[in-house]
């Protein structure tokens, strides 16, 4: 289900309703997930400005180079655009479409190159981050964006099912990494962001780098995975032994963190705080003695970002509402031994329950 044209012109309004109750002048969104937010289109970052300009009166005009006009034009037929030859100055034209004062909110991943040309032609003014403005909207996902992850989401299980049909013992890690590129690419994705293998003491780094390290017996190996369908993002972990000799604290381990990431699934709810879903995981791997092992937040937003808000994490107060989708990912890290990490994306839904969108098996997988 594409989000309609419809939506992206009511993001907008929304956005401007916002620019009006905080007195900021305008909006400026270059190339990223609130520009495909806000319009549909999907447009690399380069040194040439697109930027969209939304107006306090909900005016929303893309300026755009000259030769990538025809795509913005495909892309989002509803926006007005003001296109730039190569010897013309952007910036200025940027500058002459914010009228009125107050504020300027730039896009938070805004190149620094854009942001001090931009200051220079619209002086004296306050900058603040869209994040202010734009996490409010993206945070509640509608029906066609809960679609989306939801579709992402079971693109990537279906991956997983995938890498444990063939061995792993005897290949590198970037063998498998390849594998779960591939899968994630037949069962749909249309773009492959990472793929961990962290096998043995590697799966100690949460984020380790794939690397050459060959898969033996006895090794406990952690898949963390994900990319984009249709703009919307994938994000899933699981871990795996090597053969079926499992030592006692592995499964313990795997056990705890299994149990951990439960407990997450019962503190989430309408009304929950995101930081007492942390607490709730936390708490099983605080108990069961490998609390200082449990290195990083239990969970961050998921969307048009791979993280975005909001995150699980002490001192977050937010309150968790019907649309937001989030991961929950306790793991444990044994330095110079080995990790574990159990990760699903869920969606608060309209009754207020938390719905796993990831649904693959969380058992200790046995792989040859
Ligand atoms: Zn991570
Ligand atoms: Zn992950
Ligand atoms: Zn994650």
């Amino acid at each position: 289900m594409p989000t309609e044209r419809a939506s992206f012109a009511d993001r907008r309004a929304r956005a401007a309703a916002k620019l009006r109750e905080r007195s900021i002048a305008a909006l400026l969104v270059t190339p990223g997930a609130d520009l495909l937010y806000l319009t549909g289109y999907q447009m690399f970052p380069t040194e040439r400005l697109t930027c969209l300009v939304v107006a306090r009166d909900g005016a929303a005009t893309l300026v755009c180079p000259e030769l990538e006009a025809p795509r913005a034009a495909h892309a989002a037929p509803d926006l007005g655009r003001v296109t730039w030859g190569e010897t013309d100055d952007p910036f200025s034209v940027v500058a002459t479409l914010v009228r009125g004062d107050g504020a300027i909110a730039l896009a938070d991943q805004m190149w620094a190159a854009f942001v001090l040309r931009l200051e220079a032609a619209l002086p004296n003014r306050e900058f603040r981050v869209a994040s202010e403005l734009t996490r409010e909207l993206r945070m509640r996902k509608d029906a066609s964006e809960r679609e989306a992850l939801r579709l992402a989401s079971e693109s990537a299980d279906r991956a997983y099912v995938r890498v444990l049909d063939e061995p792993f013992a005897g290949r590198a890690e970037r063998e498998i990494g390849e594998a779960l590129a591939h899968a994630l690419r037949d069962e749909g994705h249309d773009e492959v962001g990472f793929t961990i293998v962290a096998s043995g003491p590697n799966g100690a780094s949460p984020h380790h780098e794939t690397g050459d390290r060959r898969i033996a017996p006895g090794d406990t190996v952690v898949l963390d995975f994900g990319g984009a369908m249709d703009g919307y993002r994938s994000d899933i972990s699981r871990t795996v032994h090597v053969g079926r000799d499992v030592d006692l604290e592995q499964r313990r381990v795997h056990e705890v963190v299994r149990r951990a990431q439960q407990a997450g699934y019962a503190a989430a709810k309408e009304g929950a705080t995101a930081e007492s879903v942390d607490a709730a995981s936390r708490a099983v791997i605080e108990e069961a003695g490998y609390g200082k092992f449990f290195i990083h937040r239990t969970g961050h937003g998921i969307g048009l970002d791979g993280h975005e808000h909001p995150y699980l994490v002490r001192g977050n107060r937010e309150r968790l509402e019907p649309g937001m989708a989030f991961s929950i990912e306790p793991g444990v890290y044994l330095p110079g031994r080995f990790g574990v990490r159990i990760e699903d994306v869920a969606i608060i839904d309209d009754d207020g329950s938390v719905r796993p969108l990831n649904r693959a098996d969380h058992a200790f997988a046995v792989v040859g």
